[in-house]
């Protein structure tokens, strides 16, 4: 592999008894297909696709070593010889490619998703309804046991090695941490009996698979939890873990019951390196670190920090299977970054359907979704260079066809408003892929080009593609005109400034954005720990500092929505609760359950529980949802044209980027 662009990070590492081809870990993400008849043989493409793009380490998804460990029923696990053959289509696939790869074994304890949980104690987490069992001692006993008969038909499987989740709050790191572990026996108290557990695991492992095979150890190096560990006791439990024989230790932050975003968008590139960084002189054994890594530029400047000595990345190879050999080459600026988002992948994990991508919908559909070359290449216009245009015309013209694309701007649709929005600017990497990715398939781009019907009725294409997006759609209210009324594309934009009290009008997406944006602004990597109560000196257990420092609003907010549920219940599960609590903190003020009824110059009247209310602000922001435009597709039609219509422009109703990038994906893959 050609290392002159990345030297540290594309080098190989030596572990002794083999070496891993480059410093990259593709990190343990649960894809859905693992749960499903036949979901390993897919998983097998999935995995295959990533070892052949470059990736030296692949961590699968958790994997169970018993029942009551299962995250829910129908999640994996491996405890019998039966069990193999579908583990040996994921290594026999990742082998064929020259890359390795290590099973996870991951017991859920307390955050299992089933009455059988169980738990060092039983004591309920509080993102679960289930309170767990305590395990008895014999119990406990028979755990360690299972993950060791888990470890070793791993080896039988082919794997490379395994990885012992202990972090993220799952039952190694309950037993850890007194939060969750009250026991007073042999598996709790002070802190040697409670890490006698997770040292148990790694001991009777590593005899038990020999010195040659890849034991990986995710260590929770900052909990986020009050009761979470000290800094001095992850020292200890990293050196003991040594000690007991591990090959590399991961990287784990914040258990998933903490409130803390440690892996979303708001979370500044590379936030937690700082903490691998710490542990890095007091083990000898080499480092993985991890969250919201999504660039080699970056990763490659962490191993130049000396921050570690592999950077794991998971949604980066959701995003681009590639991101390894277009680095090798030089060419990263032609990878689709992950933005971050959650949307295609975590949310959809949480609502117990397959993970995939918002910027590549082909992730998790490897043997659904597939881009052939075409054998008949058609001329295809594409009006709209939005999230589905940019979609639709790079797939089309990666297939063969001869693409032309108009955009009334620069290209990148609404996009173009959503990288001004704190916590969003990673949208700039989906538009700069894309354009980059158009530029490279030679599509014909004319843009600052806006085409109506009598442009196009002459042209000699065989398929014209509508993605012309979606328009502010403005509700009939008394008063709508009134000067204190603002549309989102122009707060957004920055084309009109709002006065110090703002009512917004709709608590869907855009809503949430317009708020965040007129809360925080541009916050830096100091100020965000601060406002989140990230202690980076860890002087504090858990990671944590004594007070959050929240940033508020220097103007009065109100949100306001006509259903009475909560607050922004279209967001993603992973981020929605980040949005709403970051808005509270801020002083944002909720209103659910409200009919408007005029806007005048006392400012927004309003019907509450079922009393009259005026709310006395300078600018009505409406966020009211979004209208589609089919003039231009009814005119094409009608001059027989062959009209597809994608994104917004087909239905603007509840259009995201995730549906717009693919629907211009299924589309461009079905075309000629
Ligand atoms: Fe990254 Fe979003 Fe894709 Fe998930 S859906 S891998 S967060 S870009």
């Amino acid at each position: 592999m050609n290392n002159e662009h990345f030297p540290r990070l594309l080098s190989p590492l030596d572990l002794g008894f083999t070496a891993l081809k480059n410093r990259v870990v593709m990190g343990s993400m649960h894809t859905g297909l693992e749960d499903v008849a036949g979901g390993y043989k897919k998983l097998a493409v999935f995995y295959r696709e990533r070892a052949r793009g470059g990736v030296g380490l692949i961590i699968t998804g958790g994997v169970s070593p018993t029942f009551r460990g299962r995250l829910a029923l129908s999640a994996t696990q491996l405890s019998f010889r039966w069990q193999l053959s579908r583990h040996q289509y994921v290594t026999n696939a990742v082998h064929a490619e020259g890359a390795k790869i290590c099973m996870q074994i991951l017991h859920a304890g307390r955050y299992a998703a089933h009455p059988f949980a169980v738990a060092p104690s039983a004591i309920r987490a509080p993102i679960s309804p289930i309170t767990p069992k305590a395990l008895s001692a014999k119990q406990v006993e028979s755990t360690i046991n299972a993950f060791v008969k888990t470890a070793k038909l791993a080896r039988m499987a082919g794997y490379d090695g395994v990885e012992i989740m202990g972090s993220e709050g799952y039952l190694i790191n309950q037993f850890i941490c007194i939060h969750s572990n009250q026991r007073n026996d042999d598996w709790g108290g002070d802190f040697q009996n409670r890490i006698r557990f997770p040292l148990e695991i790694v001991n009777r492992i590593r005899k038990a698979v020999g010195s040659d095979w890849i034991l990986i150890f995710r260590l929770s190096m900052l909990d986020l939890l009050k009761q979470g560990s000290s800094w001095q006791e992850v020292v200890m439990l990293a050196q003991q873990l040594e000690k007991a024989g591990v090959t590399l230790i991961n990287t784990g932050i914040g258990w998933h019951e903490v409130r803390i975003p440690t892996i979303a968008a708001v979370v500044p590139r590379g936030a937690f390196t700082w903490v691998t960084a710490k542990l890095k002189n007091s083990v000898k054994v080499p480092l993985i670190t991890s969250n919201r890594i999504n660039t080699p530029e970056l990763a490659e400047d962490i191993l130049k920090n000396n921050h570690a000595d592999m950077v794991s990345m998971a949604r980066p190879f959701l995003a681009d299977a590639e991101f390894v050999s277009k680095a090798s080459q030089g060419r990263s600026a032609l990878i689709n970054t992950c933005i971050a988002c959650n949307q295609g992948c975590l949310d959809h994990v949480f609502k117990k359907q397959r993970a995939t991508c918002l910027v590549n919908p082909r992730a998790g559909y490897e043997t659904e979704l597939e881009y052939t070359q075409t054998k008949i290449p058609k001329k295809i216009v594409v009006v709209g260079l939005g999230p589905a245009g940019m979609s639709c015309a790079s797939i089309a013209a990666q297939r063969g066809h001869t693409v032309i694309a108009y955009d009334a701007q620069q290209g990148g649709g609404q996009l173009n408003l959503a990288v001004r929005i704190p916590g969003k600017q990673e949208f700039n990497e989906t538009m700069r892929y894309f354009s980059n990715r158009m530029t490279e398939l030679g599509v014909e781009m004319h843009l600052g080009n806006k085409v109506c019907a009598d442009d196009l009725k002459n042209s000699d294409a065989d398929i014209f593609v509508i993605a012309t997006g979606v328009l502010p759609r403005v509700p009939d209210i008394e008063g709508i005109d009134h000067n204190k009324v603002v549309l989102y594309p122009d707060v957004i934009s920055g084309r009109v400034s709002v006065g110090n009290s703002v009512a917004i009008m709709g608590a869907g997406g855009i809503g949430f954005d317009v708020a965040a944006l007129l809360v925080h602004g541009e916050t830096d990597e100091n100020q965000w720990n601060q406002a989140w109560g990230i202690d980076t000196a860890y002087a504090h257990r858990g990671g944590l500092l004594p007070a959050q420092s929240p940033i508020h609003a220097g103007r009065k907010i109100m949100m306001l929505q006509r259903s009475r549920g909560k607050m922004g219940a279209s967001l993603g599960k992973t981020t929605g609760w980040i949005h709403r609590l970051s808005l509270r903190n801020a002083g944002v003020e909720m209103l659910s359950g409200v009919a408007y009824r005029h806007i005048d110059d006392e400012g927004l009247h309003i019907i509450q529980h079922g009393k009259n209310r005026i709310l006395d602000v300078d600018s009505v922001v409406i966020c009211a949802g979004q209208q589609s435009d089919h003039a231009l597709a009814k005119a094409l039609r009608s001059n027989n044209k062959q009209v597809h219509m994608i994104g917004g422009a087909l239905s603007a109703g509840d259009i995201d980027a995730e549906s717009a990038i693919r629907q211009g994906a299924e589309l461009a893959a079905k075309l000629g």
